[in-house]
């Protein structure tokens, strides 16, 4: 079996942090194929995840690894 090195994680690092604008926090039904799609793999695509990205924010979960 080949190991995947890659070091993408696997969830968007906001995930755990409950934004009042992130899709997982809306608690519309509307948006689970938004979750799906862009809270696993593919939040580099989501366009809160960009704004909180631009803003400076950064994810409480990459501060507590210390990985920049
Ligand atoms: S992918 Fe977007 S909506 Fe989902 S947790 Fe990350 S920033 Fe929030």
């Amino acid at each position: 079996m080949k190991k995947d090195n890659s070091s993408k994680p696997a969830y968007c690092p906001f995930i755990e942090e409950a934004y009042e604008e992130c899709y997982a926090s809306t608690g519309m039904s509307l948006d689970t194929w938004k979750i799906l799609h862009f809270c696993k793999s593919n939040f580099n695509e989501c366009e809160i995840y960009k704004k909180l990205v631009f803003s400076g924010v950064k994810p409480q979960t990459l501060e507590k690894t210390g990985s920049k």
